[in-house]
């Protein structure tokens, strides 16, 4: 298949490209479009067929749903049941941006698009590219991130071509992804809020609108516990390289990571480090890649899948990071970077003990 790459700027939109995008995914096609988070790969939410082209595309297990994509609230309504009145208090808040929420399902849309679940997750992201995809395209755009399953995901469209030129029919090339981390996903199927995946919308966030506290879904923090968010059990993220983890005073971590390096160069391995740009010219082998200043969350999530791929680019074979503060986005930061090293960490603070 001949994949075609369209440029388009969100501030001076193409429309005649858009529609020509939107009639790809009405007649059961497959485009990949950029959102402030990651690039989607999106199709007809309501078309069972286009569904399983994703999941073939990707190469991801069929019950491991997808996100369904809307440009108004209105369009809420005719996917979702029972949405109680905290959700619309965050889709206030929040949308259009990155937060995804879990509904009960109307019939309407397909078991393909939900994994074979009752539930269903749905966004309105603010990329204005996106927005007028899912518009021309008759309203739901079922979207995955448009990466080969557990490759990181890609945050520019030349990530999204190495994994789907020659699989899918378009990609929209929208520039760099702002955020750089995929949505912050809040059940609501069950009642009580809870967070099935952290994202740029923290829990601090979501808590300061609704005046409750909202839990984190417990088996995030525990392995072999099953998720609640199907997608959340696979290895992802995966860079090819071995990537370790180090947490500890930030001293002690460039002094960890030097001798790690020394001792893998030695023995003929080509080794990366992913830094602070405060550390970054503290190391003194290896190649080092910068993912933002200590502290600014913001710029180390819109880095990081970049710098993960780039690792790709160059064979790395070793791969060291840094850990980084949990708060706010911090939270979504080393849950992606946890799962891309399958939780290999090495922890100074209890070497200490
Ligand atoms: P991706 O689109 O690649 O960011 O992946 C979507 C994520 O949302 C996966 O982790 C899915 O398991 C999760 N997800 C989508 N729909 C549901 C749902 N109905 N219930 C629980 N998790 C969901
Ligand atoms: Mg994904």
């Amino acid at each position: 298949m001949n994949t075609e790459v369209v440029t388009i700027n969100q501030d001076n939109i193409d429309h005649g490209a858009i529609k020509r995008a939107g009639e790809i995914i009405r007649r059961g096609g497959l485009v990949a479009f950029p959102t402030e988070t990651v690039y989607g790969l999106g199709g007809d939410a309501l078309n069972p067929e286009s569904s399983q082209k994703i999941y073939s595309a990707k190469g991801r297990p069929s019950d491991n749903p997808l996100i369904v994509h809307i440009s108004k609230l209105d369009d809420l309504y005719k996917i979702a049941e029972e949405i109680p009145e905290d959700a619309l208090k965050l889709s206030e808040a929040y949308w259009p941006g990155p937060l995804t929420m879990i509904f009960k399902k109307k019939p309407i849309v397909p078991k393909e698009t939900t994994g074979g679940l009752e539930t269903v997750a749905v966004r309105m992201p603010s990329d204005k590219t996106a927005r007028a995809l899912i518009e021309a395209s008759g309203g739901f755009i079922a979207a995955p991130s448009a990466n080969i399953s557990g490759r990181p995901s890609p945050t520019s469209a030349k990530f999204v071509c190495e994994d789907m030129c020659g699989r899918i029919d378009m990609i929209i090339d929208g520039g760099d992804s702002e955020v750089g981390l995929e949505s912050t996903i809040v059940d609501f199927s069950e009642g009580k809020p809870v967070i099935l995946r952290p994202g740029f919308i923290s829990a601090e966030m979501i808590q300061s609108v609704l005046g409750v506290y909202v839990g984190t879904d417990p088996a995030l923090k525990h392995e072999g516990d099953r998720p609640k968010a199907p997608g959340m059990k696979y290895r992802h993220y995966a860079p090819k390289g071995e990537l370790t983890v180090i947490y500890g005073a930030s001293d002690r971590v460039v002094e960890k990571i030097n001798s790690l390096v020394s001792e893998d160069i030695r023995n003929g391995y080509s080794v990366g480090i992913i830094a602070s740009s405060e550390n970054a010219k503290k190391y003194r082998e290896g190649t080092v890649k910068p993912v933002g200043s200590a502290g600014n969350n913001e710029e180390t999530a819109h880095s990081l899948f970049r710098v993960l791929r780039e690792f790709d680019d160059e064979n790395t074979e070793k791969i060291y990071s840094e850990a980084f503060d949990e708060k706010g986005v911090g939270a979504a930061i080393m849950n992606r970077l946890l799962k891309a090293a399958g939780h290999k960490i090495i922890d100074l603070t209890k070497e200490d003990l």
